[in-house]
């Protein structure tokens, strides 16, 4: 039941279409009791020696017409009942993607890509095979037994067909018995296919670390171990479903014993004909369907409410960030100001920001330094809202962040990761993301920007290169300045350069510094980095240590101070003269 309410919206949706399968099925199975029936009394012609070679012909004629037709009713309702599922399936895993691209990152730490992948082609397959094959299943036997009992009731005996169903009851009792554990036990394969996603993944995108500790045998024993997992799961969701076939058949068996020993003592007394007798076996043998299929019913429907819960769960969670019911609408952002700001990860136990203040002014650049793990990276995300923050403590243009409408900030935001994402295409395609109807002179100018002209020129396809997946073809520094070029062509209002510069020498990065200073005045920049060479030109440097403000100021005001920006500063100015 909870099947058909989680999948209201589809049924009613496709009414039409399983009301033409329904209707069809049913004709099919009306029609179907016509052949037992015209054989049964050509046979009792037969016996009693009135059959005309004309009657004979006309019968067979008519058996003939009849399979014909079925034929054509037949291939109508699976098309349109296995078309549904198909359709099903489609609008399952388009909605599952749009979810997902609503989601935060905390949804993916909860979920991972394996659980997700398998939601996406298992669990949605099942849900289809419900929708469809299912369905059928049910028809079958509904109607199919219904049609095939009153046949027997009307033109044979009601005393035969009451003993030969007598075994029936036992059906119920099997099928209500195994029914629960094949759910439970399809829920333990499909969890474990999830786990052996993830594995997969991992070692596909990790082979390279795996390789280089010569860890292949013990990745693949790991792998060996997970697969057995799935095997073994599915192994005992199989025997579970093994057992209902034959028990099934089973049950029909004795009940059609009963129905040949019995029925033919009903000969013996004259009380149907041979040919009755005849018939009734051809309708016991056309129940032994719709009994197989209200096992399968059952199976299916285990499997697809199981998959239909799972699914469910997934759509049911909402991302922790939703836009305010009133979000108020700022044309520019101008001031961007943070107010005593503590931020806590929701797994982790201590603040990775404390009490954070800072004001940068339209067009100002802020610089982001410290050391490793100090926060700089979490202080840049609070603009992309990723995770929950405290009200009224970060503001642009003087509204909280939390009063404006998301789309409208991430519009706003190009931001450089601190972790490259390249996408397995063009260099063309990777840098025109966030525009992607750019013309050939603004790609051409945002690379020169990013310093990256030269390395294209290099590359065996120019801008066509294919960079592999997640960018396997180029080099570290290649990444940094491909994601550089795809920030820069958007010309955003805020940008957000997290360590994005670590991978290039000290030349390079200067030169492209003061090439983003000179495009983007006017805009305002936030720049985390380890080397100050980079952020010493910022209108106002945050100096971070375990999330909290050290030490702030210009750059000359922090030299003044002789703190560690001072220190750093004069350290790193040594290296690099001596690398000089
Ligand atoms: P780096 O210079 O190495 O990039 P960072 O200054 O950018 O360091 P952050 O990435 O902001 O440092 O991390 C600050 C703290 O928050 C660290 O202690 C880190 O362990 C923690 N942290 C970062 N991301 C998460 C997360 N998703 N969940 C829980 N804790 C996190
Ligand atoms: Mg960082």
């Amino acid at each position: 039941m909870s099947f058909v309410a989680r999948l209201k919206w589809f049924f009613k949706d496709r009414w039409g279409s399983y009301a033409i399968a329904v209707c069809l099925m049913t004709a099919v199975s009306l029609l179907s009791t016509i052949p037992p029936k015209m054989i049964g009394n050509t046979i009792d012609l037969m016996n009693k020696g009135t059959l005309t070679s004309s009657a004979l012909n006309q019968t067979v004629l008519l058996l003939v017409c009849l399979s014909l037709l079925l034929y054509v009713m037949v291939y109508i309702w699976i098309t349109t009942l296995f078309g549904n599922s198909a359709l099903i399936e489609m609008m399952l895993r388009g909605r599952l993607l749009k979810h997902l691209t609503k989601m935060t990152p905390a949804f993916f730490q909860r979920n991972s890509t394996g659980q997700l992948m398998a939601l996406a082609t298992n669990d949605i397959l099942a849900i289809g095979q419900t929708a469809g094959y299912g369905v059928m299943t049910l028809v079958n036997t509904l109607v199919g037994a219904s049609v095939v009992i009153a046949m027997m009731l009307s033109f044979i005996s009601a005393k035969l067909m009451i003993a030969a169903l007598i075994p029936l009851p036992l059906l119920v009792v099997v099928i209500s018995k195994l029914g629960g554990k094949v759910r439970t036990r399809f829920i333990a394969a499909q969890e474990s296919f999830g786990k052996m996603n993830d594995h997969v993944l991992e070692s596909i995108s990790g082979i390279r670390v795996i390789r280089s500790y010569v860890q292949e045998s013990h990745d693949l024993n790991a792998f060996d171990r997970m697969t057995s997992e799935v095997m073994d799961k599915n192994k005992r969701v199989s025997i579970l479903n093994a057992l209902f076939q034959p028990l099934i058949s089973l049950i029909v068996g004795v009940s059609y014993s009963i129905g040949i020993g019995y029925g033919s003592y009903l000969v013996f007394q004259d009380e149907i004909s041979l040919g009755q007798l005849i018939s009734f076996n051809i309708y016991l043998g056309m129940l032994i369907w719709p009994m197989i299929s209200f096992g399968e019913f059952i199976n299916v429907l285990q499997r697809g409410s199981a998959s239909a819960d799972r699914v469910e769960t997934a759509f049911a969670q909402q991302a922790d960030i939703q836009d305010a019911l009133e979000p108020v609408r700022i044309e520019v952002p101008t001031v961007i100001e943070m107010r005593d700001l503590t931020f806590t990860y929701p797994t982790a136990n201590h603040a990775s920001l404390d009490r954070v203040s800072f004001r940068l002014e339209r067009g100002h650049t802020l610089g982001i330094v410290g050391r490793t793990g100090s926060g700089k990276s979490t202080l840049l995300k609070q603009l992309l809202r990723q995770y929950p923050i405290e009200r009224e403590k970060l503001f642009i243009s003087h509204i909280p962040i939390e009063n404006i409408e998301l789309d409208q900030v991430k519009r706003w935001i190009a931001y450089v990761p601190q972790e490259h994402l390249l996408l397995s295409k063009s260099i063309r395609d990777n840098i025109a993301l966030g525009k992607p109807n750019a013309t050939p002179d603004e790609i051409a100018r945002a690379i020169e920007m990013a310093s990256f002209t030269q390395d294209i020129a290099q590359m065996p396809e120019g801008l066509g290169t294919i960079v592999g997946e997640n960018g396997v073809m180029l080099s570290g520094g290649q990444k940094q300045r491909l994601a550089i070029a795809r920030a820069l062509l958007i010309d955003s209002e805020i940008l957000l350069l997290d360590d994005s510069l670590s991978a290039v020498d000290a030349r390079t990065e200067s030169r492209i510094i003061r090439q983003i200073r000179q495009e983007r005045a006017g805009k305002t920049t936030l720049i985390t980095t380890h080397r100050l060479s980079a952020v010493s030109h910022a209108n106002w440097i945050l100096v971070l240590d375990e999330g909290r403000i050290r030490e702030e100021g210009t750059h000359d005001e922090l030299m003044l101070l002789g703190g560690w920006y001072k220190e750093q500063w004069e350290r790193q100015q040594m290296e690099a003269s001596l690398e000089e």
